[in-house]
Order: C-alpha cells, then structure tokens, then sequence
C-alpha cells in the first residue's frame, strides 16, 4: 500500500478524480488480456499532460514506486500486471491526434490515441499508417509502440518499429526527452528512438510520438486459397516469397481454427478443409491484377484444391475480420486460452508448423495454429484450463518445445507480443545469457531503481506462468 504523504502528492499532481484506489479499481487493472497473471496495483493515475507525467515519475522514483504504464491492457505477455504493485498510469485523457502533416507525410500523436482511429484519420486524407493489429479497435498507439506490434499488412509494410520517427519520453528519473522527429535522415547520437520501440514500459513513458505516412494504395484485391494439406499450404507461402512477391497480407488458419471462427462469424468460410491461405495485394490496379494471378497460379501448382476471390470490399472486409476475430472465437471453446507467437524465417514455416502439431499431439494437448505466416509469425494457441494442474504441466512443456524448436530453425520465442513477465523465463533461448546481460547492464543504466514496470523482461523467481497475488 502506498503512504498517504505519496498518495496525497499524487492527487496533488492530477487532481482527485484522476486517483483510484478502491478494491473495485485495483481489481479491474490487476490483470490484461494474458491468462493466468494476476497482481494488485496501489494505484491507478490519469495524468493529463508530459508535465504531470514528470511530476508523478520524479515522486515515484524518490520513494521507489512501480509504474505501470497501461495502453488498453490488450498485450498477450503479461506486460501490464503490476507484479511489484505501484501504480497503473492510464492514458485515457492523453488520446489527442496533435497533427497530419501532409507535406511531411507524418502524423503526431498522443500516446493514448486508438489504434483504428488513427487509421481511419489519416486514411480519410488519402494517406496510410500501415501497421494495424488485430486489436486496433482497442489498443492504443502507446502500446503498440512500445511491443512493436505488427499486424496483417506487415509483410509488405513492416511493423510498428518502421513508422516511429520521433518520440516524446519521460525518463524513470522525470527527465523530458524528444528523441527523432520528422526527419528522413537523423544520425545524430545512439537511435534512442530504435531503443524505445518495443521497451516494454521499462525504459521510460512515451508521452507523444511522430509516425511516418504513406500514400494510401490506391487499390487492393484479396483471396482465400483453400488446402487439404497442411504443408502444401505451408509451401504455398515459400513459393510466393520465393517467387518475388511481397503481398500485404498472407495469412494461415488451419481446420480447428477456421472452424471456430466460422462459427463465430458465420460468413461462409470453407470449414471442410485442412487450412486456408489469406492473401490480399495492394497498389496499382494492373501490378495488383497481375500479383494476384500469379500467387493463384503459384497457390493451384502448390496443392491449392480452391481458390476463390472476394468479389466486393464488403467480402474481402468481411474476411479480414473473420481473421482477426480468431482468438476471440477460440476463447470461447475452454476456459483458459494462451496464444504465443513463435516465430521461424518464412523459408520454414512448414517445417514449424508440423512440429507444432507433433509436439501438441506428443503432450496430449489441443493446439489451433494460425497467424502471419508471410511474416513466419505463427500463433499457437492452445486451448486449456487452468484449474487443471496437471494439463497446464503439460502444455507448458509442449510450448517450450516450440520455441525451442522455433529458435533451433533460425527463429525466435517472440514475433510481436513481446516477453512481458510471460516470456521472461524462455529469453535466453533467444539471445543468450551474454544478450541478457547487456540488455539488463541497459535497462540499469535509465532506470537504476527498477521502477518502470518491474519483473518484465527478465526474469526474476517466477519460473513459469503462475498467478501472483499480492
Ligand atoms: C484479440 C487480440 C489480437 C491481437 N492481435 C495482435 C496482432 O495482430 N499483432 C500484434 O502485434 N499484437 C496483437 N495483440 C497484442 C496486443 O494487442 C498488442 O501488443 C498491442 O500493441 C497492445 O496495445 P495496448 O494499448 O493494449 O497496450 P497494453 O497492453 O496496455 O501495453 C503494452 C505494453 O506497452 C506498455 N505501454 C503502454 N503504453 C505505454 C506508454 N505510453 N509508454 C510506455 N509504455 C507503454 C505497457 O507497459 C506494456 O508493456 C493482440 C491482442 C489481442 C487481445
């Protein structure tokens, strides 16, 4: 519990109705959208401006307070659940598009701005913030930012990392901080912008950023190609890379999961076979034509038994959301859902997707595989219940077999949810004790008093995913 000299300094800073401490409030953010982890906040705080911001880092970092800077809680790495208790710092009157600017071609916001908001602002001018995960109806540009998240369109645009230009930071000593900007070319010092994508909340508090605009293309053409196998799916994937084509968008769902989502979305998905491809292209109207028929062509000569094309926008709409609805609907099938993103370069994606499913099929546990796989980010996700101990042992073991096995084929335990205290356990698998340890000597050289979310990242004495109450 935090002192009441700290508790009143804070209702000083933003005023009495931007301070919660009641049991109600600090249950509602004492977990995000990861199952299993679970702490209790001190406090949660909505500051108003930078300024306030500072004010609250310098009062927590004299009495060595936690923070916890929250986006919509949407991460799946346990990355807001204030495991050292401390406060929740929420951004909900920080949400402000500051500007478009269009002879830059960047756009200034708040961090507390939404994800599809923001992209429906600027796509209203004619231009295009390319990065849109599944949860951009929810989730805010501050998250995404700091778990670089990617989305459908990655594999043509890039991740969030590719759009950040230039941010505002407040240090964990209280310390202001403008890093980048609109500039095309900055090389001017260490790239601190590079460093704070993807942070984590553990660096510092991104109070504004400036993000790179294209031009919005002007047309676009989506398909479904549907297999009865597994891997020629899979090799669908290799061939279209191999072949020189960058598509925007190339998904996988395999059976267990298309039939879960058409159930949920009812528009007519092809549950009979064994997995389907999303493929969509976008830019000129004759280079879209023309990469559409190949990737067909390349998708029929791969073990394609079908391969259809969305006729409207409202059918290719209607898909894409279909896919990005397929966690949701698998987390209506058992109580407990865990989704991880093990990612392997794409040349492997049929080789990783086997081992998930003999891995699954080795500990007798339900594994539904889909994800971006032009990205070779795929997603298992495994359908559980906590309650039962002995299961959750088992999927346990079956997952630290794939990121294993995904590390063992060039990969990593992580494409873009990030390690939060999820994952702390399985990242020397990726980077090493030595890769660790200079990301620890990093983390210890901004933030000497571990106060900007503490027990992310690194491990600490949780070993696996436990339910930590305080
Ligand atoms: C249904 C569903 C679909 C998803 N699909 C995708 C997907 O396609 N691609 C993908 O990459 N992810 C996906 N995710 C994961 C998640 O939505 C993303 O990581 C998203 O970027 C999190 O945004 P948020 O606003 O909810 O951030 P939060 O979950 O609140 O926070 C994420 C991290 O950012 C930190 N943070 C938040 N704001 C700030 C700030 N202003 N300053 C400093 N640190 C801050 C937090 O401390 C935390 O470490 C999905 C999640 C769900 C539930």
């Amino acid at each position: 519990m935090l002192k009441k000299k700290i508790m009143k300094q804070l209702v000083h800073i933003v005023g009495e109705d931007n301070v919660q401490s009641s049991n109600a409030s600090k249950l509602a953010y004492s977990y995000d959208a990861t199952p299993q982890f679970q702490a209790m906040p001190d406090a949660i705080v909505a500051p108003r401006n930078t300024n306030q911001v500072s004010e609250i880092v310098k009062l927590c970092c004299k009495h060595k307070v936690p923070i916890v800077p929250r986006g919509s809680g949407t991460n799946l790495s346990a990355g807001t659940t204030p495991l050292e208790g401390g406060i929740v710092l929420l951004f909900k009157h920080m949400d402000k598009l500051l500007e478009i600017d269009e002879n830059n071609l960047t756009v200034t916001t708040q961090p507390g701005m939404n994800t599809l908001k923001l992209i429906e602002t600027v796509e209203a001018k004619g231009l295009f913030y390319p990065p849109d995960p599944s949860s951009m109806k929810i989730s805010q540009i501050g998250g995404n930012i700091n778990e670089n998240s990617g989305g459908l369109r990655g594999l043509k645009y890039g991740v969030t990392r590719d759009y950040v230009m230039g941010l505002e930071i407040v240090l964990p000593n209280g310390d202001i901080i403008r890093t980048g900007g609109k500039l095309a070319k900055d090389v001017a010092g260490y790239d601190l912008t590079r460093l704070f994508v993807g942070s984590e909340g553990t660096l510092g508090i991104v109070t504004e950023a400036t993000l790179k605009l294209v031009p919005l293309p002007e047309s676009k053409k989506t398909m479904l190609a549907l297999y009865e196998d597994l891997n020629a799916a899979a090799e669908s994937v290799s061939k279209i890379i191999s072949s020189r084509i960058i598509p925007t968008t190339l998904e996988f769902l395999d059976q267990p999961t298309l039939k879960v989502v058409e159930d949920f979305s009812k528009i007519g998905l092809p549950t009979h076979v064994q997995a389907v491809l999303l493929i969509e292209q976008d830019g000129t109207a004759d280079a879209v034509e023309q990469d559409m028929k190949k990737m067909q062509q390349i998708c029929q000569e791969n073990g394609a038994v079908q391969v259809d094309t969305a006729r409207t926008e409202a059918e290719a709409e209607a898909l894409r959301t279909a896919r990005r609805s397929a966690l949701s609907a698998l987390a209506r099938l058992r109580p407990t859902t865990i989704l991880e993103d093990a990612t392997v370069p794409r040349s492997e994606i049929a080789r990783m997707v086997q081992s998930i499913n003999e891995i699954a099929k080795k500990h007798r546990v339900d594994i539904c595989t889909f994800g971006h796989a032009g990205d070779g980010n795929l997603h298992p996700t495994c359908l559980t219940d906590e309650r039962n101990k002995e299961e959750i042992e088992r999927v346990e073991a079956a997952f630290e077999e794939i990121f294993k096995k995904a590390v063992e084929l060039g990969g990593t335990i992580t494409g873009e949810h990030g390690v939060g205290a999820m994952k702390s356990n399985y990242l020397h698998l990726k980077v090493g004790e030595a890769g660790i340890s200079v990301m620890q000597s990093m983390k210890n050289a901004f933030d000497p008093n571990n106060i900007m979310n503490p027990g992310k990242i690194f491990a600490k004495s949780n070993p696996k995913r436990v339910v930590v109450k305080r």
